[in-house]
């Protein structure tokens, strides 16, 4: 018998398929070797979430730490969620802020901002996950903040500890100040589990295993891939193995104009090379930061089709 679309149609399975997307392996500040989940020539964002950088587990007694030195950052939100270890953040709005497991800290550019990042000594492990969330073009211009967020909402279901990072999930709104419709959620399996999350329709989704083993809709993924759904699915089926832990971020698919150039975000080329020519020239939109004075990084030249 000839097979028909809709033949096709009807056997599609319950849940959305998800899409791999292998993590690239690089380096942060000096020499730190990091897995980089977005953006990848696969995937560019997931909602308004542009960046996605699973730092370690690194074990830190073999290495010199993870040293970032002074950078510029305009139009994103730089996002830190502390799994272990300890980080020191420094910016030039003159913010010192230590970060410790169980904690976000979340720095929104705007206009710009520099800043340091330094693992503290004496930890035997390092993990963490670094985002960016894109800022919407009205906000590009806004001055810059940090805030540090100490503790998130938690709670136990489904066998498993949740910790909601950012935005709504069900009943619960975290804390941290973001300003487009998205959700961070952190999912941990001290014992093997198999959670079922209710997703929204209208938002695309990515979820990353941090640590562990996890079938992702009966996909087995591990902290090589990212795995991408997208929108309209109603929910995703997870299996944890014991001691696994999942980042799932999502959001309404970003429609913005938006450019990414090194650590740049901004609605236009012109946008970017602005920030270029700024921080190059020592300007003070983006100030000094306290400790960073003599690791100042230095921008790799702008690719052809950008201009101020
Ligand atoms: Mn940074």
């Amino acid at each position: 018998m000839k097979s028909t679309q809709k033949d096709i149609t009807m056997d599609m399975p319950a849940l959305s398929p998800v899409q791999r997307i292998p993590v690239r392996h690089t380096e942060l500040g000096e020499g730190f070797g990091i897995k980089r989940a977005l953006p990848t020539r696969e995937r560019r964002m997931v909602g308004a979430w542009c960046f996605l950088d699973h730092i370690g587990p690194a074990d830190m007694r073999s290495t010199e730490g993870m040293h970032v030195g002074a950078h510029p950052h305009t139009c994103l939100q730089t996002f830190t969620w502390m799994i272990s270890g300890q980080i020191l953040h420094r910016d030039s709005l003159g913010s010192e802020q230590v970060i410790r497991p169980g904690q976000v800290n979340l720095m929104t550019a705007g206009l710009g901002i520099a800043h340091t990042e330094d693992s503290l000594p004496g930890e035997a492990t390092l993990h963490a996950a670094q985002l960016w969330i894109a800022l919407p073009p009205e906000c590009a211009d806004m001055p810059p903040a940090f805030e540090h967020y100490p503790e998130l909402p938690t709670w136990q279901a489904d066998g498993v500890e949740y910790t909601l990072l950012a935005g709504r999930w069900r009943t619960r709104q975290a804390p941290t100040r973001v300003f487009t419709p998205m959700v961070g959620l952190d999912v941990f399996a001290a014992e093997a589990a198999n959670p079922s999350l209710p997703l929204q329709k209208q938002f695309e989704y990515g979820l990353l295993v941090l640590s562990g083993h996890a079938t992702i809709n009966g996909q087995p993924f591990d902290d090589n891939d990212f795995a991408y759904l997208g929108q309209g699915a109603e929910r995703v089926d997870l299996q944890l193995s014991a001691g696994t832990r999942v980042l799932l971020v999502g959001g309404e698919p970003f429609t913005s104009p938006m450019t990414m150039w090194w650590n740049f975000v901004g609605p236009s080329k012109t946008h970017i090379a602005q920030a270029q020519h700024d921080w190059e020239s020592n300007s003070a939109r983006f100030g000094n930061v306290k400790g960073g004075e003599n690791r100042r990084l230095q921008a790799p030249a702008l690719p052809a089709g950008y201009a101020v």
